[in-house]
């Protein structure tokens, strides 16, 4: 029998959460890496919204779904860790039950390695406790901890998580040399050359999109973000292979809508994103198309603005952060004058509707006045686009994190305390303002949908 690996997407531990095409991308490309290794592999999504357990249970209330796959989770409400206690919101558990978890764990036969990923620094409580109770039912079997929280905060991961090994590095073929210093050996040598085969959606018990990579890294350097330090170097994959697996969810599994996770989707478009969206468009295959992490306002002409609307994109979200462009100079230098009101007019003349086209304005920097939040706010409104706030989280490995520390009205050694929803770089005046400027800015949205 082929050895199992168990592999865990954990809970979410937050005030608030929803599914806007969230999966675990890197977990997935782990799974088809290790079952092309000949490994057999079973997937545990805590954020599975369609869990047949879960959903056969009528005195549970059913997440709502909303729009191309996007919607709630299960939720729990459960009492805040101590370090949060003073917050005056309430605090839950997304996901399924923690019975289902565990009869997911038992309903296996002894894994070879349970693989456990995490997103979000400030949701580690989710993978510590995946961990612990993969732990109480598979004592003695070796517990790896990957993913973004794994990376940035390895130390606290180290010292917290209870996993035997903590990864560095993201590459899915390094899991195998972890699972190796375990004494696990893969039934069959990784392919040489390797090509990366697709991320094992098929794992998912209803796949309702497929979230897209084609690219890793980002050419900018914004002082707030964590791209360069996850994927140092800028890697493409080729845009006939991309279309190969649009085409392959979309025919075997009936998929038709896709979320871009690219950090830089639209650089180089001449030779990368425009050849698969000239492809797409020719097929007519009727697929839809989102970007929920910021496209680069620049890159978006006229003629881009045109073959995203004819190949099928339908949620655009730019990257604007603010309209105060002196603000710009430090963080990144990605937008000067002009370029949004262009981008803005080339999407809408290209058909996107204004609910369609949303701008991303960052809120709680370090130093940010209230006034240019309002004022960005304001400015995306005039122009024909949706404002959608974006708190900044402090992010440890980035430039701007010792910044973040000296401002901070919490210690940040503690990740529970990198939460946006704290905005913990503002204070209490700015705080007071958040409530009037989420009114403002969901005035708009009304007014726009
Ligand atoms: S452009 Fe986006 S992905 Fe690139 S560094 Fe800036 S925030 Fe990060």
């Amino acid at each position: 029998m082929k050895p199992l690996l168990i592999l865990i997407n954990p809970w979410i531990y937050d005030f608030a959460a929803y599914d806007l095409w969230s999966k675990p991308l890197g977990l997935l490309y782990v799974a088809a890496v290790l079952r092309n290794c000949g490994f057999q592999t079973h997937l545990i999504d805590c954020l599975d919204t369609h869990h047949p357990l879960m959903t056969g249970d009528p005195s549970i209330k059913t997440p709502k779904r909303r729009l191309y796959g996007t919607g709630k989770y299960w939720r729990k409400e459960i009492p805040k860790p101590a370090p949060l206690r003073d917050i005056s919101r309430s605090y839950s558990v997304y996901g399924i039950s923690r019975k289902i978890f565990e009869k997911e764990l038992k309903s296996n036969q002894r894994p070879a390695a349970i693989l456990v990923t995490s997103l979000m620094t400030y949701w580690y409580p989710g993978a510590v406790e995946a961990i612990a109770l993969a732990r109480e039912h598979h004592p003695g079997v070796p517990v790896i901890l990957g993913g973004i929280y794994a990376r940035l905060c390895n130390k606290h991961a180290r010292k917290h998580s209870g996993a035997d090994s903590v990864a560095t590095v993201s590459d899915p073929g390094s899991f195998l040399e972890t699972l190796e210093r375990h004494g696990i050996e893969a039934p069959e040598p990784l392919p040489n050359p390797y090509p990366l085969p697709y991320p094992a959606f098929d794992l998912i018990k209803k796949i309702e999109y497929v979230c897209l990579l084609t690219s890793t890294g980002c050419p900018f350097r914004c002082p707030y973000c964590a791209s360069h330090f996850l994927n140092p170097e800028m890697n493409r994959r080729d845009p006939a292979e991309v279309l190969g697996e649009i085409l392959y969810w979309h025919k075997d599994f009936g998929v038709r809508d896709f979320a871009f996770y690219d950090d830089a989707l639209l650089i180089s478009s001449d030779t990368h994103l425009g050849v698969l969206l000239e492809d797409l468009e020719r097929l007519r295959l009727g697929l839809r198309f989102h970007t929920p992490n910021a496209l680069h306002v620049r890159e978006v002409t006229a003629d881009m603005a045109t073959l995203m609307r004819r190949s099928g994109f339908r949620t655009i979200r730019l990257g604007l952060e603010t309209s105060d462009f002196a603000l710009h100079r430090n963080l990144g230098n990605k937008v000067a004058e002009g370029d949004f009101e262009r981008a803005v007019g080339n999407l809408l003349r290209a058909g996107f509707t204004r609910n369609e086209i949303g701008a991303y304005i960052l809120i709680g920097l370090p130093g940010q006045s209230m006034d240019s939040v309002i004022a960005t706010i304001d400015f995306v409104d005039s122009l024909g686009a949706t404002p959608y706030l974006s708190e900044y989280s402090p992010i440890p490995c980035t430039p701007l994190w010792e910044k973040a520390v000296s401002y901070s009205r919490y210690d940040l050694s503690e990740p529970l305390f990198h939460n946006n929803i704290l905005l913990p770089c503002w204070r209490g005046a700015q705080i007071a303002e958040v409530p009037r400027l989420k009114k403002h800015v969901l005035k708009i949205r009304d007014k726009n949908r």
